[in-house]
């Protein structure tokens, strides 16, 4: 029976009502009536707060993902683009991934860290290690990272986790400092996420992989990971455990795409009920190759279109919810995407344990990788292409230092305030990036485009307060943020 209330995996995602769900979305996808009452009922409005977003539910988005007249999938992207543009502005906010350690006891069959691969060699990176690493990150620029784990729970305890968010977050090296840790471990305990919690950790984030119950135990045919419960209600747990800020996820390419944008929605709307809270993000990954991984094997595996229309349609059905992408994707991909909802991208990253410190761009170490990484620009050129495409790369980690997560951030974000400290936050930390890691060329370009957006920020103290904090910058100064 489905019930987005119940904290039991198969109440909440509920197989019939996603089948409900698909047959409903098939017999209205040439429903041209109802999918322009869809896209009207989605588009901005404006109220005495601000611009409000009513979002869909999963039968309304799943209409929309259906319909492929090609008139109404151009409404979809500029409908996206505009949401997109009324809470995310042209902010694009950086982050990496940070692989603690390819330890790892569950079988995903599409995944090189399962238990079986011999042809990795195993590592963890001991706290010097991880020390180096930061290192190599800060002096990219980064200031956000993913930490990545597998899961053992002898090699990798919660303690290991802990200690070295510890150790991350305590690196000040030069003007560098890491100021928020999200996390991508395996689903566990309440008592662990309150310790998590408790160790300052930005996002918990944990890929559903596939919202259909029996290929996913199909594609997890061993280890804790087998339980479908016990990962399809992790958010809960962590929720439980007081982090307020979680990350969803589908792995496509593993079962049929409608399914899991219905699941994956249906997650959100149950999170919504239960804790007064959506999913802060959304992630889309795509399988990849993989030391003894060959993505062909998986047949549900989707094209460039069809993703686009999928991030499009999350875009409109959460408006408030921010949208990965990572380096799985190549720069034509990205490129797309970005304006069609995608709100925070990897770049630079290494996917391999101690991929960072003692490699130049050039050079990355294969043998502990996770997946292909396809866009292998460093952060520089993937900043500045940014900024040549009039984004601006944000380095701001302001809202969750300032206590705006969870429900506090969504309100905000509702009534598009969110965006009175967005803007000059973005601007205030590109501005550090420019002064300590950019590039001449990119520093080029950086500074108009600086000096254009500041004029976009309204609120004349605001502004005034920004002015002053970008000079203070340019002369030596850290750290400013509203
Ligand atoms: N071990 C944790 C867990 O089980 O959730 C999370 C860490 S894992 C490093 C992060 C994510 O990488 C997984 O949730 C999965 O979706 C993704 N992944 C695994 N194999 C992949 C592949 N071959 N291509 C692309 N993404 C992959």
């Amino acid at each position: 029976m489905y019930n987005p209330k119940s904290l039991i995996a198969e109440e909440f995602i509920s197989d019939e009502e996603i089948r409900d769900t698909l047959d409903y979305a098939e017999r209205n996808k040439n429903n041209i009536e109802l999918i322009e009452q869809i896209l009207e009922k989605a588009s901005p409005k404006k109220t005495g707060r601000g611009v409000e977003c009513s979002g869909l539910s999963h039968r309304e988005a799943s209409v929309l993902l259906a319909c492929e007249i090609p008139e109404m999938v151009e409404k979809m992207y500029s409908l996206a683009s505009e949401i997109k543009q009324a809470f995310y502005g042209n902010r694009i906010v950086m982050f990496a991934p940070l692989y603690l350690s390819n330890y790892c006891v569950n079988q995903c069959v599409y995944c090189p860290y399962h238990y079986q691969n011999r042809e990795i060699p195993r590592k963890k990176l001991t706290q010097e290690e991880i020390i180096a690493e930061v290192t190599a990150l800060q002096d990219m620029g980064h200031k956000r990272l993913a930490i990545e784990a597998g899961e053992d729970p002898v090699n990798n305890p919660i303690e290991y986790i802990l200690e070295c968010i510890n150790t991350i977050y305590s690196i000040k090296h030069k003007n560098g400092a890491i100021r928020r840790v999200n996390v991508n471990i395996a689903g566990t305990t309440v008592e662990n996420y309150r310790k998590l919690k408790k160790a300052g950790i930005g996002t918990y984030i944990l890929f559903q992989e596939t919202y259909h119950k029996e290929s996913y135990e199909r594609l997890h045919p061993a280890g804790p990971k087998h339980n479908y419960a016990y990962h399809t209600e992790a958010m809960d747990r962590a929720m439980q455990g007081g982090i307020d800020d979680v990350g969803l996820g589908v792995l496509f390419g593993l079962d049929m795409y409608k399914y899991e944008f219905a699941g994956l929605l249906m997650h959100a709307e149950h999170l919504e009920a239960v804790h007064g809270v959506g999913p802060h993000t959304i992630s889309v990954p795509r399988v990849k190759r993989a030391s003894d991984i060959d993505p062909n094997v998986f047949d549900n595996s989707i094209d460039d279109d069809i993703f686009a229309k999928i991030i499009a349609c999350i875009r409109i059905a959460v408006p408030y919810t921010g949208m990965i992408i990572s380096t799985r994707e190549n720069e034509n991909c990205r490129n797309k995407v970005l304006g069609l909802g995608i709100s925070q991208i990897s770049g630079g990253s290494r996917t391999s344990v101690g991929g960072y410190a003692g490699y130049s761009n050039e050079e990355r170490p294969h043998d502990t990788e996770q997946f292909d990484v396809s866009d292998q620009r460093s952060l520089d050129e993937v900043v500045k292409w940014l900024i040549d495409m009039d984004y601006i790369p944000s380095f701001c980690t302001a809202c969750y230092r300032e206590g705006r997560t969870g429900d506090r951030f969504m309100s905000l974000c509702k009534v598009g305030q969110i965006q009175n400290c967005c803007h000059p936050n973005a601007l205030m930390t590109l501005q550090e990036y420019l002064e300590d890691y950019a590039s001449q060329e990119t520093k080029a370009v950086g500074e108009p485009l600086i000096s254009r957006e500041i004029n976009k920020v309204t609120n004349p103290k605001v502004k005034a307060k920004t002015f002053e904090n970008l000079i203070a910058i340019r002369n030596g100064n850290r750290d400013f943020r509203f």
